[in-house]
């Protein structure tokens, strides 16, 4: 088997704006492994605020050997191989992951979801993600996201209620609120939860800082809506710390690693009694193709990721009525635009 790689920045339509970045890009490092004429795809997208970058993800891919390995249905073993040769490098680890299922199910000649065991439903809505917009660009946005059923707000600035209060003039839809960290005060969020689960917000997801864990606990105890941890949490090793602070946990491939540990984590949040939401970075339709995969398996989807850019390499997952069309083909069923 042998790897290719090479780096490629997403433009995104909108500059997007989070509690504690703004941003007009994502870079990502995009992964081919080719087996025998077979080429399966993987992604890694490194928004600014992660650790890895694409020089670091580049690095660790070139030490990537898998011409010792001829058997792509022996994906364990090459998994295990790729997450030995460092500590963490998430994002790194995930391209090559994908890329693995995807030949996997190339090469067996099923669906990624069928090879899971995982049944595939119509009514899977993703939501879509509005950043911290000023009130005129809210207009557009909420027109923007006219097929979608949820929208995904994020919050964190200095005039939450206003955008809310707009948002609410325009549409009726439910909400999941992103903080992404930007409340500092437990007593300024139980506040703001409060008042949003009178705005038909559904979840909040991590309010406060990922390391307040005492915090946590004690605005778990008082919120009257599920509070989400993403920050707070990597992988499936980090549920048990979080199990007593928050409603439930993001899942992204980025964060975990791939679908592999994404798998497990699902599983495991299950059993902790964790909801679970699917999430994702800007991401082409390569990396978000997959994860949609996972998306029978989850109570929230949030998988827009490819919608939010301008320059995407692929064709794959699709959003139909707010709805996620998984492509029924082998592998994670994307293909390559030329
Ligand atoms: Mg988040």
């Amino acid at each position: 088997m042998e790897i290719r790689f090479y780096p490629y920045e997403l433009r995104l339509k909108d500059e997007f704006t989070l509690s504690i970045s703004s941003r007009r890009t994502t870079p990502v490092v995009m992964v081919e492994v080719e087996y025998e004429g077979l080429v399966g795809y993987g992604e890694a997208s490194l928004p600014p605020y992660l650790i890895e970058n694409q020089s670091s993800v580049i690095d660790f891919l070139t030490r990537v050997d898998l011409n010792s390995f001829n058997d792509p249905l022996n994906i364990d073993s090459i998994l295990d191989y790729v997450d030995n040769l460092a500590e963490r490098n998430y994002a790194a680890k995930a391209s090559i992951d994908i890329a693995l299922h995807d030949l996997l199910g190339k090469v067996s000649g099923k669906p990624l979801n069928k090879y899971l065991g995982i049944t595939i439903r119509d009514d899977i809505y993703t939501s879509y993600t509005i950043g911290i917009s000023n009130l005129t660009e809210l207009n557009q946005k909420i027109k923007d996201a006219s097929e979608y059923k949820y929208l995904k707000v994020k919050l964190g600035s200095e005039n939450d209620r206003e955008i809310i209060f707009t948002i609410r003039e325009l549409t009726e839809k439910p909400i999941f609120v992103d903080v992404n960290q930007g409340w500092s005060d437990k007593y300024f969020a139980i506040d703001m939860i409060s008042w949003l689960a009178e705005q038909n917000v559904i979840l909040i997801e991590q309010p406060l800082p990922k390391d307040r864990i005492e915090d946590a606990i004690w605005l778990k105890e008082k919120s009257p809506l599920p509070i989400i941890a993403d920050e707070a949490v990597q992988t499936s090793k980090d549920l048990v710390q979080i199990e007593e602070a928050y409603f439930g946990v993001n899942i992204k491939l980025m964060k975990t690693g791939g679908i592999r540990e994404a798998y497990k984590m699902i599983l495991k949040a299950r059993e902790l009694n964790l909801k679970i939401l699917i999430g994702c970075m800007t991401e082409t339709s390569c990396a978000i193709t997959a994860a949609a995969h996972l998306s029978p398996l989850a109570d929230w989807v949030d998988l827009d990721g490819a919608e939010l850019i301008s320059n995407d390499l692929f064709s794959g997952m699709k959003i139909v009525d707010g709805t996620v069309k998984i492509p029924i083909e082998p592998g994670t069923g994307v293909k390559k635009l030329t």
